[in-house]
This record gives C-alpha cells, structure tokens and sequence, in this order.
C-alpha cells in the first residue's frame, strides 16, 4: 500500500513531476540524492532537498549523511544517521585508511532511502 503525498505540501511540483517521482518511488527501499533527483525532474537542488524533507518528516523516509574523503572523492567511505551532526574527528577513511583530523578533508552529501512506496498525487 503506497503512502500519498499530495501536491500541496511542495508546492513547485508539476503535474509532470509527480508521475516522474512516484515511479522513482515506487518501491521500498529506493535511494534518493538530491542532485539526483534534481537532474531527474529539471528542478533546483534546493527544491530537490525540500522534496527529501518532506518525505522524511512524513516519517516515509530515512535520511542519511554520505561521507567522502578526498583520496576518493565520488565514492562514499561511510553514512551517519542525518540530524546527528558530522562524524567525530578523528575519523579513519575505509578506503585509504589515513587519519582524517579536519573536516577540509572531507565532503557530504545526503541520501534517502524510502521505507515504503510512495505515491505523489
Ligand atoms: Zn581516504
């Protein structure tokens, strides 16, 4: 049973929009970037962001925060629950295994990763 989530809670999105998301929603356990999703629907990454948040304070669901070190800087070395705040320094890179003690050397970026079908209406 796909959980709805209607066009009034994000306002931007167009009637082309909401069929493009809920196929990309259609099942559980689908990921979401925002700059995916942002190249997905032709819409700002901050609009991309709000669409994220929204699912996730409707509880539908599971933000995480991607972490990159820069000896690899397209593959993520680990995820944190999102909200918690960054990674405790010092922080061991999985891929290089060097130290990391300041966060220059490291980016961010956010993941959803859906607890149900969603359906955008
Ligand atoms: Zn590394």
């Amino acid at each position: 049973m796909a959980s709805l989530i209607y066009k009034e809670r994000l306002g931007f999105l167009s009637d082309h929009h909401k069929p493009e998301l809920s196929r990309h929603f259609m099942t559980a356990s689908t990921n979401a970037m925002p700059h995916q999703l942002a190249v997905l629907l032709g819409i700002e990454y901050s609009d991309a962001i709000a669409i994220l948040a929204v699912l996730e304070a409707e509880g539908l669901c599971e933000m995480k925060l991607l972490i990159y070190h820069n000896c690899e800087p397209h593959v993520p070395a680990g995820a944190i629950p999102y909200g918690i705040g960054f990674p405790d320094l010092p922080w061991t890179c999985p891929h290089c295994e060097s130290i990391v003690e300041n966060y220059d050397e490291l980016s961010f970026d956010l993941m959803a990763i859906s607890k149900q079908s969603i359906e955008f209406i």
